[in-house]
């Protein structure tokens, strides 16, 4: 799955298992209209999904501004 920065527009492939795991762990008490996402590795920003179906079925997409 590729994720990509909002910040520096870096983007990295993550493996499906771990996201879905985040999404997991994410689902209890957590808003639910926010993806899973990850702390950049060169930035301060946040990596979002480019495209991501939830395990709850919701479909996450990355739309450039
Ligand atoms: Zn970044």
């Amino acid at each position: 799955m590729e994720f990509i920065c909002l910040k520096c527009k870096t983007k990295e492939r993550i493996p499906h298992e771990v996201v879905e795991f985040l999404d997991e762990t994410d689902l209890i008490g957590v808003d639910t209209s926010i993806s899973p996402r990850f702390d950049c590795q060169n930035c301060s920003g946040k990596m979002v999904p480019i495209y991501y179906i939830g395990i709850n079925g919701k479909i996450y997409e990355y739309k450039e501004d």
